[in-house]
């Protein structure tokens, strides 16, 4: 791999561009931390009006499988990565040969299907939740009870607890793919979950491997609510295997870039693996406060062929999702801005907002992270912002 030098001159008298395909939160942030380090940014995004797109040296308006963008981006780029899982492997191939891309199509290939996800768990030896795969009715008719109650997934585009359908005994299998518009699905047994964490590394082409803390996660609708890192109350075995297993997953894939993995650890404390990103993930983004080398430095690094040096938390930190439910908490039928300086007088506040338009209820219009020397005043003050904003407590 290339390595992609900041402070250089290419033969256009301009420093290197580093480009992103997707031009939403994860890319915004990604380009702000590229742009830090003197890089020049690229974002490819249909949207006109892209979070990220608004904020980069250039922004191609382009679909995603448009040959002349893609050959464009690539002889505009000295390297590529990708914001988010459901930009076509194609597109990534396409782009791959004109520029080294990070991580590959393959890794992001797996990521994006479901039973490929389940198929490299296995394959490393990493344990995920009793599943079986549905294509037809056969395959609906032949499941067997043991993993009823169930989740019905789809093995595509599902994220954000979207395409998913609780499944509570055999006869209600085929409403419930039905739901789902009967698309090839993972069937998942339900299981009992303690908590949910999460593990982020990123991986140099050199095979060097370093990570974030283990976060905490807590869900609401299926959405991120709140992160807390370090995960409180974990065992520090068990924060080591599943650092441990994030790592050798992406080891096994080849894979080069920031990896997130999600975990489950159920009530008889064994830890489940439940899916991965192949990207920087919403539940590092206190790292951009609370860690001196953030999930997209990383990112940067990985892709530029820079050394990685393992991120240190040098605060405690609460993360809070700010969802564009909060716009419209008032009476009033327009959406209205929450009380901002209020949360920002609250000590370690950190307000990121996404620069969208417009406030939709379940839009992720930003994050707020406190971040405190001490794991009890992170989330002292994390709970009287979640007053402020109308948020419930955690
Ligand atoms: P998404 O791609 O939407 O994030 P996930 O597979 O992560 O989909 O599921 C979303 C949430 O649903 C999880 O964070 C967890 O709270 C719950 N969930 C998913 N699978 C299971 C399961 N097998 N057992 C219990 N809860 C689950
Ligand atoms: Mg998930």
């Amino acid at each position: 791999m290339n390595i992609v030098i900041p402070g250089s001159v290419g033969v256009d008298g301009q420093p290197p561009t580093l480009g992103v395909t997707g031009g939403g939160q994860l890319a915004r942030m990604f380009v702000h931390a590229a742009q830090s380090m003197g890089f020049r940014t690229l974002v490819l995004d249909p949207d006109p009006g892209s979070p990220a797109g608004r904020v980069s040296h250039v922004h191609l308006v382009s679909p995603y499988d448009d040959s002349q963008a893609l050959a464009e981006m690539g002889s505009l780029c000295a390297a590529v990565t990708t914001e988010f899982e459901n930009v076509p492997a194609a597109t990534l191939r396409a782009l791959a040969r004109h520029v080294p891309v990070a991580p590959g199509a393959d890794a992001v290939e797996i990521c994006q299907y479901r039973w490929a996800e389940k198929r490299h768990f296995t394959a490393a030896a990493v344990t995920c939740a009793p599943h079986v795969f549905i294509e037809t009715d056969e395959d609906l008719r032949s499941v067997n009870p043991s993993l009823l109650p169930g989740i019905l997934k789809t093995a595509r585009m599902g994220y954000d607890g979207k395409g998913q359908a609780a499944v509570t005994a055999p006869e209600h299998l085929a409403a419930a793919w039905a739901q789902v518009h009967r698309a090839p699905c993972v069937l998942e047994k339900r299981l009992p979950l303690h908590r949910e964490l999460s593990v982020i590394v990123a991986r140099g082409a050199d095979d060097q491997v370093v990570h974030l803390p283990v976060q905490q996660n807590l869900h609401r609708d299926g959405i991120l609510a709140i992160t807390q890192v370090p995960a409180p109350d974990i065992p520090a075995d068990l924060a080591a295997l599943a650092v441990q297993q994030a790592g050798q997953l992406a080891r096994s894939m080849n894979y080069v870039g920031v990896l997130c993995v999600e975990f489950f650890l159920l009530s008889d404390g064994s830890l489940v693996a439940n899916e991965m990103a192949p990207r920087p993930h919403n539940s590092g983004h206190y790292s951009i406060d609370a860690c001196d080398v953030s999930q997209f430095d990383l990112q940067v690094r990985a892709m530029a062929g820079l050394p990685l040096v393992a991120p240190r938390l040098h605060s405690r930190a609460v993360m809070v999702n700010l969802l564009g439910d909060l716009w419209f908490r008032g009476s009033a039928s327009a959406p209205v801005a929450p009380d901002w300086p209020a949360v920002l007088a609250l000590p370690g506040a950190h307000l990121h907002l996404y620069g969208k338009a417009e406030a939709r209820p379940g839009r992720k219009m930003g994050h707020l992270t406190i971040t405190a020397a001490r794991a009890a005043e992170a989330r002292e003050i994390a709970l009287q912002a979640c007053a402020i904003l109308g948020l419930p407590g955690y």
